[in-house]
């Protein structure tokens, strides 16, 4: 009897429940067709909306800097980690987001939990939408402050759970997603931002899935909806649009000078390497002087849910690049995945606990490098597929 023994106990009752996760394997680049297990697929799976990943400027800009400046930094950011590009890259991200500062940290997903963290503590309170991402939950937890969840994109919700938690010297942090990554719905942040500002509270949106995709220049969900100033603290994420890999805060100065010093991410984890920092920078003046992968993306957005829908179709509340397919049924959903891919469309199958059970579904992103003729196939498969099954 081994002492991790109860492990595999677990496993196999994930896999009784059909739970247990087999990712696919890229074979080569990523890109709107790409090879995941011997297959060539139109690939709907993938984070990549400008189609930035494999861009030639950004892959010619990272094997500059890492023959350049090296392979690696060498240490964590506050030590000997913080090299000129990534300050020149905080420089662009603050204007991008039209903040007064931003910071770089590994991922998005540090970004979250290390900010909501270290802005917080267990006298605080912590105003949450239900869809919220996980390193929003971790961040919570971590910051050992009292968490409060309100239904999804209910904005009464959020205002009477602050009017509840209200007391004396307590911090309030009324969070969300600007749009949620499992049915592509955009948070009512006008709605939201007024409910913080009548209660004192700091407002933050986790921009994950709306940077380079939303607003001006796909400024993010603040832009949107023209709140510029009127959001705390705006996360966005590296490895989608932009297309490489890490996060970043952007907000008042002062934030992110607390941050640099008690980000815990941030001052204990090592630095992204010359060639991330490098395609990053490059990815901002790619989405600068090609406007037109924003218009695509938006463009083909509009094909593909036409399209779904014609063909009869649940597709949720969805109203961005994210579009799920909702079957409600785990099941079908797994064998709709499987079989979309036999015929050469790669949308994963989302199913309980990432999202609640009878609301399974395969979810498609769309990207600005599909073409049309991607798009119309993977139509038809959804159509062939859609049939053989009985999903509409
Ligand atoms: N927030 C949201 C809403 C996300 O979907 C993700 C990525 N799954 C993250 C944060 C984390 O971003 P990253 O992949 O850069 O860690």
């Amino acid at each position: 009897m081994g002492a991790l023994d109860h492990l595999k106990q677990e496993l196999a009752e994930l896999e009784e429940q059909g739970l247990l996760l087999h990712p696919r394997t890229l074979e080569g680049a990523t890109g709107a067709r790409a090879r995941f297990d011997g297959r060539d697929v139109i690939n709907l799976a993938s984070n990549n909306y400008l189609g930035l990943a494999n861009h030639p400027r950004l892959n010619e800009a990272a094997s500059r800097a890492a023959l350049e400046c090296g392979a690696g930094s060498g240490a964590v950011r506050t030590i000997a980690g913080t090299m000129t590009m990534h300050r020149e890259l905080e420089r662009r991200f603050a204007e991008f987001k039209h903040a007064e500062a931003a910071l770089m940290f590994q991922s998005g997903f540090t970004s979250n939990a290390g900010t909501v963290a270290a802005i917080l503590s267990k006298d605080d309170v912590i105003v949450s939408d239900q869809l919220n991402h996980a390193s929003i939950i971790d961040g919570a937890r971590l910051s050992r402050a009292e968490i409060k969840v309100f239904p999804h994109k209910d904005v009464g919700a959020a205002d009477e759970l602050l009017s509840q938690t209200a007391r004396p010297g307590r911090r309030q942090l009324l969070i969300t997603d600007g749009v949620f990554s499992m049915d592509g719905d955009i948070a009512p942040l006008p709605g939201l931002v007024e409910v913080a500002e009548k209660h004192g509270a700091i407002m933050m949106v986790d921009d994950a899935h709306a940077s380079g995709v939303l607003g001006t220049g796909g400024a993010g969900t603040v832009d949107h909806f023209g709140l510029h100033g009127r959001v705390d603290i705006q996360v966005g994420t590296l490895s989608k649009a932009i297309g490489v890999l890490g996060g970043f805060i952007a907000g008042p100065g002062h934030l992110i000078e607390w941050l640099e010093n008690r980000g815990r991410p941030f001052l204990f984890s090592t630095s992204a390497p010359p060639s991330v920092v490098a395609a990053c920078l490059e990815a901002l003046d790619v989405i600068r002087d090609e406007p037109e992968r924003l218009e695509r993306l938006w463009s083909n957005t509009e094909l593909f849910k036409d399209g779904l829908h014609a063909l009869g179709f649940d597709t949720g509340a969805s109203e961005t690049p994210i579009t799920p397919v909702i079957s409600g049924d785990e099941e079908t959903t797994q064998t709709l995945a499987r079989r979309l891919f036999e015929e050469g469309v790669f949308c994963p199958a989302i199913v309980f606990p990432t999202v609640g059970r009878g609301s399974a579904r395969v979810r498609t992103i769309v990207a600005a490098d599909h073409s049309e003729s991607d798009l119309r196939e993977a139509l038809d498969a959804f159509e062939r597929v859609g049939r053989e099954l009985g999903v509409r």
